[in-house]
């Protein structure tokens, strides 16, 4: 039998790691490749750069005349940089990015050859778009997608590609992507913050909500991953016996990192730099082999698509340095996952972040506003906030004994909780003279400042307020965070809304000051929202059998979870915010099941690949070796060869009922896929497949994994966890 295992050491392995030297300061290199605020004014007419600066703050439109003038810019700047194409880089429903690049290089109609790139191209683009997931949105016989133009994302080269971030619609309008309802969500608060915002400070024109994200991932060497079907297919591992030594030593976390890694990251920050994320930290994680990087936090829009270049960028620069990246949120079992915690906060155009306390009381009422603010929208639309980050991958994290639990709930950490209880205890309507300075010296002016750096971290929640700003831990390493930060946005743009309501009511019919309106109404918000704010462990089981109690949602799988995107609330809410209409909610509601139903179904056919295709015949193989052995023995040892045999027998036994398992429930679990696969009501499908077919898949991992221990080493198929997990 000729030896089929790789050797430990792999191509990719050996290879010396490329290394790079940062000889050239990160910040002269920033943004190199971004058409910029700088670039603008040094390519553009000062019409031109005006008309740009307004729409970006203002998101209107810019006129065709105007466009021209930018294109004219934009073109001769790509050129100097040496970009040879244009596209408009859109975010469709699959999840990830897409382009289609065209040469800016053209013929006139007289045969001469020439750079051509104007508005028209631009602002608009017609890309042959009809394989993205549309929900049923667009037939299409009857109109394509559109492409059109965001300039409140910075157009940049990649390569020599010069790319326009744009939002995807469809020929009515409607959005078929992850952008557009973003931006429209981004509208929604700025207009509802800046209303709320101006009680404080009348000359705050704009509130940008920000975000900064956290990307965790996995490096696996390229070789090893490329010989493994199904990190190659899925991401993930579906089979693997736990290593003797996994992660129980916590000996990676924020430990030296690898010369190879180290490399890597080096080239990545590199290439960050200069399309302008500010990538700031790097470490490695809980997990063997793997990682975090942050950068610093950006206007929510902004971040959303630093984050998907940056994972793009990562995949070609892993595969340079021989890596494979797994965003995966659980590629190993047994193993942490990964998660991209979503920092988010509140901004205003006069510099101040309205989740930070400060050093005056009005400072602080103004903080507790849009803290209370929060706390009750999470309360209000906690099961619709969770459905924004479900996924089939995201469910081997979510209520699947990892952090975060699937239950959405908040800590704010003891010291705010007493400033929360103390305001509770204000007396309704008109407050005395002594009960204002008692409530703005001793309560809401003690808030102290030193919150930042003091705020109690309690790992295990799910959505914490961390010093300024709040940070929502449940979102998967491989989404789109454009998803969440919809959502988010909105209920927070809702509430705030309602919140405006009745304190002005408040002032004009019942006379109150503004302060005390104020405080009337966070009072109550404080009061009704209280079942959602929990500081304790997350993980445990009392806190899944309180938060029953409290009718806080537990929704552990994908299909369950995305069904409150049909709820008459969810739809009246996106509607009534302008985020989303009825058609474009359900459509998204239907891509959502449909990706989880195809990576189910993939998963599951790469798993029967692997039993029938790879562990059994090497399970044989090693079986029919220890046959030979058992034969032999007896030839030559004559009758005395039973005692000696054996262990071998008992190997053939045991390999042959876990190869006996193995097959059954491969049979079974293909049986549930073809029921699964008949059923035409999409959330059914899904839930058929949550139910019926996915229990197998761990079922049948564990008799993969028992193999794995019993047949020898050098027959075993695959690469083992200890040679995906240990980058030296
Ligand atoms: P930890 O890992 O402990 O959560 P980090 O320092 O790694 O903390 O992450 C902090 C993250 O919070 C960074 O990505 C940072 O950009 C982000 N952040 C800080 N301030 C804000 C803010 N005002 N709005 C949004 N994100 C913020
Ligand atoms: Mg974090």
């Amino acid at each position: 039998m000729p030896k089929r295992r790789f050797s430990a050491l792999t191509e990719s392995q050996s290879r010396n790691p490329q290394q790079i030297k940062e000889k050239v300061k990160r910040s002269e290199l920033f943004a190199k490749k971004v058409f910029n605020d700088e670039k603008m004014m040094q390519f553009l007419t000062d019409e031109a750069y005006e008309k740009v600066k307004a729409a970006i703050f203002s998101g209107k439109k810019i006129e065709r005349k105007i466009a021209d003038q930018i294109a004219e810019g934009m073109k001769a700047w790509a050129l100097s940089m040496g970009a040879t194409h244009y596209t408009h880089w859109f975010q469709p429903l699959t999840g990830a990015t897409a382009e289609k690049h065209d040469a800016f290089f053209d013929l006139l109609p007289d045969g001469r050859a020439m750079e051509k790139f104007g508005g028209g191209q631009l602002v608009q683009q017609e890309p042959d778009a009809s394989s993205f997931p549309s929900g049923g949105l667009r037939n299409t016989f009857e109109a394509r997608g559109y492409t059109a133009w965001d300039p409140t994302s910075p157009a940049f080269i990649y390569k020599t590609t010069l790319c326009i971030p744009t939002i995807f619609v469809s020929y009515t309008g409607e959005a078929l992507d992850n952008k557009a309802p973003l931006l429209r969500a981004l509208h929604a608060i700025d207009e509802a913050a800046t209303g709320v915002a101006q009680y404080f400070d009348k000359n705050v024109r704009k509130v940008n909500a920000t975000l900064g994200w956290e990307q965790e991932y996995f490096l696996v060497d390229l070789a090893l991953a490329q010989s493994r079907p199904d990190i190659l297919m899925t991401g993930r591992t579906l089979a693997g016996s736990a290593p003797a030594k996994g992660q129980q030593l916590d000996d990676h976390y924020f430990g030296v990192i690898p010369a190879r890694v180290l490399a890597f990251m080096a080239d990545l920050e590199m290439q960050c730099t200069q399309l302008g994320i500010p990538v700031k930290t790097r470490h490695n994680e809980v997990a063997p082999n793997q990682f975090e990087l942050a950068p610093v936090f950006e206007e929510a829009n902004l971040s959303v698509d630093h984050n998907l270049l940056l994972m793009d960028v990562m995949e070609e620069i892993a595969v340079k340095h021989g890596f494979r990246v797994l965003f995966h949120e659980k590629p190993f079992a047994g193993i942490n996952g990964s998660g991209k915690h979503n920092n988010w906060s509140l901004a205003t155009d006069t510099g101040v972040n309205l989740l930070s306390p400060g050093t005056t009381p009005m400072k602080n009422l103004q903080f507790l506003t849009f803290f209370i603010n929060t706390i009750k929208a999470v309360d209000d639309y906690e099961e619709l906030l969770r459905s924004s980050i479900a996924s089939a991958g995201n469910d081997h994290r979510l209520g699947a004994n990892e952090a975060p639990p699937a239950i959405l709930s908040i800590f704010i950490g003891k010291q705010l909780s007493d400033v929360l209880d103390e305001l509770e205890g204000v007396s309704k309507g008109k407050l005395s003279p002594e009960e204002k300075t008692e409530l703005k010296l001793n309560v809401v002016g003690k808030i102290p400042e030193i919150l930042v750096d003091n705020t109690d971290r309690n790992r295990t929640s799910p959505f914490a307020f961390t010093g300024n700003k709040f940070e929502m831990r449940g979102v998967g390493s491989a989404m789109n965070c454009a998803k969440p930060m919809t959502v988010l946005n909105t209920i927070v743009a809702k509430r705030l809304n309602a919140f405006k309501k009745e304190v002005d009511t408040l002032i004009d019919k019942k006379n109150l000051k503004k302060d005390e309106a104020v405080f009337n109404v966070l009072r109550e918000y404080i009061k009704t929202s209280k079942r959602i704010r929990f500081d304790g462990d997350g993980y445990g089981e009392a806190w899944q059998k309180e938060a029953q109690k409290r009718k806080l949602s537990n929704n552990k799988n994908t299909p369950q979870a995305l069904q409150v995107l049909m709820s008459k609330e969810s739809v009246d809410l996106f509607k009534e915010m302008d985020v989303l209409s009825e058609s474009e909610l359900k459509a998204r509601y239907e891509v959502e099941l449909e990706a989880y139903v195809l990576h189910l179904q993939i998963e599951g056919r790469v798993l029967g690949e692997m039993v029938y295709n790879h562990i059994i015949p090497s399970a044989v193989v090693y079986q029919n070796e220890l046959l030979q052995n058992i034969q032999g023995l007896k030839a030559t040892l004559g009758n005395n060869f039973k005692s000696i045999s054996e262990p071998q027998l008992e190997l053939v036994e045991k390999i042959g009922n876990h190869l006996k398992e193995a097959k059954r429930l491969t049979d079974a679990m293909i049986e549930a896929r073809k029921k699964a696969n008949a059923v035409t009501d999409l959330h059914q499908k899904a839930s058929a497949y949550c139910n019926d077919v996915k229990p197998y898949f761990d079922e049948i991992r564990n008799h993969v994994d028992k193999l794995e221990r019993w047949v020898a080493d050098k027959d075993w198929p695959f690469a083992k966890y200890r040679e995906l997990l240990f980058i030296n």
